[in-house]
C-alpha cells in the first residue's frame, strides 16, 4: 500500500481508503458480521482511513463499524466522520447539534478523539451557517484536542472554493469530493490546484460513482439522471462482454492523480475489498481505459448537481 500525506495534517493516509456507508445498508441489505470481516480486511491490507457519518443506515454504518474496531490498537487507524446529515436527510448544521452528533459519534465508534470532523454535504445548507457557526463550533472541538482536523464534504465543486475563500487560512484542513474523480467525470481535477494553494488535503470518493461503474449498478436513491445511468452501463456492458472488470479500471483510474491523497471505495464485503486493493498492484490495461472513455464521452464530465439552488454546479448536457 502507498500512503500520501493529506494536505499539512501530518496524517499519512493510504491510496484506497474504506468508505463504511455500505456497512448502513445503504446499497443492498448486508450481513454485519461480513461488513466487520471487511473492515478487518481493509486494516489488514494497509488501509488505515476509515470513513463514515451518523446518516449512513441511519447510524448504524457507525455502530458496525464501531464493533469491527473493538479490539484494534487506535493508532492503528485514522477515522472520520461527519456532522449536519441525519436519519431521512434530516439537515441541522448548528453547532449544538454539531457537538452533540460528534459526542454520539464517539459512543457508536468507541473512540474518544475523531481524526477528520467534517460537515457533510454542505450544498444543502446555507453557506453562511457553515462559515459563522458549524465550522467555529468543529474548530472549538480541534482546539480543545477532541478532533484532530476539520473538513467540508459535498458533490458540487463551487461550495469547497465559496467556503474556503470566506474562512480564515487554515481553518479548513480537508475536502471530501465524491464522483468528481472517476473514469466519467474528472472534473474535481479542475479545483486540485485550488486546494494545494489553501493547503487542503483532497479526499475523492466513490471511484465507482456510487455504483454507476459496477455490475450491480445504481441504487434506487441515487441523484444520477437516467441518461447518464444509461450511459455508465454502456460501459459495464461492454467490459461485461470482453471479460473485463469494470470496478478494476474505475479504481485504477480514480488513484491516478497525483495530488489527491486518498480514494474511498465503499463495501461490506471482504472479497471486494482484498480485490479493490489488489488493483492498485495491477497493471493498468490502458488500451482497455481508452476505449471505456471513448464509451463514456456522450456523459463525461455530464455530472448531477443537488442541493439548494444557489449552490449547484452548472452542469454540462
Ligand atoms: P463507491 O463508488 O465506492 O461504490 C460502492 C459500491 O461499489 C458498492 O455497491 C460496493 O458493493 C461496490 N463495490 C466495491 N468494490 C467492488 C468490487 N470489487 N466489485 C464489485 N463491486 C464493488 O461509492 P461509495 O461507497 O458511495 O463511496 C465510498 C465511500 O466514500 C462511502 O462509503 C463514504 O464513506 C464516502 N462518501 C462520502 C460522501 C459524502 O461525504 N458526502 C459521499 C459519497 C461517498
Amino acid at each position: 500500500m502507498h500512503y500520501r500525506a493529506l494536505g499539512l495534517t501530518g496524517m499519512n493516509v493510504s491510496l484506497l481508503s474504506y468508505g463504511a456507508s455500505p456497512l448502513g445498508g445503504v446499497f443492498r441489505a448486508t450481513d454485519d458480521s461480513e461488513g466487520i470481516r471487511a473492515v478487518r480486511t481493509a486494516l489488514d491490507l494497509g488501509i488505515n482511513y476509515l470513513d463514515t457519518s451518523p446518516y449512513y443506515g441511519a447510524t448504524k454504518s457507525e455502530t458496525v463499524l464501531g464493533r469491527a474496531l473493538q479490539g484494534v490498537p487506535r493508532e492503528a487507524y485514522y477515522i472520520a466522520t461527519k456532522v449536519g446529515q441525519y436519519e431521512g436527510g434530516v439537515f441541522d448544521f448548528s453547532a449544538a447539534r454539531a457537538i452533540r452528533s460528534f459526542e454520539e459519534s464517539c459512543k457508536r465508534l468507541g473512540v474518544d478523539y475523531i481524526d477528520v470532523l467534517q460537515c457533510h454535504d454542505i450544498e444543502f445548507a446555507d453557506l453562511n451557517q457553515i462559515i459563522n457557526e458549524t465550522l467555529p463550533a468543529l474548530i472549538t472541538l480541534r482546539d480543545a484536542g477532541r478532533i484532530g482536523h476539520v473538513g467540508i464534504t459535498g458533490l458540487p465543486l463551487n461550495i469547497f472554493t465559496r467556503t474556503i475563500d470566506r474562512v480564515p487560512a487554515g481553518t479548513i484542513d480537508t475536502v471530501l469530493s465524491f464522483c468528481r474523480y472517476g473514469l466519467n467525470d474528472t472534473a474535481l481535477g479542475s479545483v486540485v490546484q485550488y486546494l494545494k494553494e489553501n493547503n487542503v488535503g483532497i479526499i475523492n470518493a466513490s471511484p465507482t460513482g456510487m455504483g454507476l461503474l459496477s455490475e450491480r449498478g445504481v441504487p434506487s436513491w441515487h441523484p444520477a439522471p437516467p441518461a447518464m445511468i444509461s450511459g455508465a452501463k454502456r460501459a459495464v456492458d461492454y467490459c461485461r462482454a470482453i471479460g473485463a472488470d469494470i470496478t478494476k479500471l474505475a479504481i485504477q483510474f480514480a488513484t491516478s492523480h497525483p495530488q489527491i491523497a486518498t480514494t474511498l471505495v465503499g463495501t461490506a464485503n471482504p472479497d471486494n475489498i482484498r480485490k479493490n486493493v489488489g488493483y492498485l498492484h495491477e497493471p493498468i490495461d490502458f488500451e482497455l481505459m481508452a476505449k471505456v472513455i471513448e464509451i463514456l464521452k456522450p456523459i463525461q464530465n455530464h455530472n448531477f448537481t443537488r442541493g439548494r439552488p444557489e449552490n449547484h454546479d452548472s452542469i454540462i448536457g
